[in-house]
């Protein structure tokens, strides 16, 4: 599937210009327009998938394969001592532009980026309960 309106289709296709660090037959990596930190790069397939959950596990594989070599690169290259691997699935978790891709984000000490992280507790009723429930998907997804 292609969107027509898609900006990282059009990159994929050429169409717009980025600048890519990285390409096979699969996925190209290039520098976000908008970087959290120097060298902030996103990873995408050629083919238009919109998430984490529509992408195929094959696609998904060969996206991911390249990105802890591409990582790894960030890190010879950059002053980064560190790399946030983020893919954003959904409008509530930041995702702005539909077409799957994963965000490299080297980070350095000190650099003031970070997460909102208020770790939380569960009722053990609770945990029980969910636990049971995502066993009970993910058997029912696999079957
Ligand atoms: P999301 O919020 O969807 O996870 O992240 C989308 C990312 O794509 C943002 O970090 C944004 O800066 C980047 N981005 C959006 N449009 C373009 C573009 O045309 N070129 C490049 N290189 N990055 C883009
Ligand atoms: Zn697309």
């Amino acid at each position: 599937m292609t969107d027509q309106d898609c900006v990282f289709c059009k990159i994929a296709r050429g169409q717009v210009p980025a600048r890519r660090i990285y390409e096979d037959d699969v996925c190209v990596a290039f520098l976000d327009i908008g970087p959290l930190a120097e060298g902030h790069t996103l990873v995408i397939p050629r083919q238009h998938f919109r998430d984490i959950r529509d992408i195929p596990p094959d696609v998904l594989a060969a996206v991911m394969t390249p990105t802890s070599m591409i990582a790894s690169a960030l890190m010879r290259t950059t002053d980064a001592t560190g790399i946030n691997v983020l893919q954003n699935t959904g409008l509530t978790a930041g995702q702005a532009v539909f077409h799957y891709h994963v965000h490299l984000i080297p980070r350095v000490e000190g650099d003031g980026l970070g997460f909102i992280w208020n770790a939380g507790k569960y009722e053990d009723d609770r945990a029980d309960e969910l636990q049971a429930q995502l066993v009970e998907a993910l058997a029912a997804a696999k079957a």
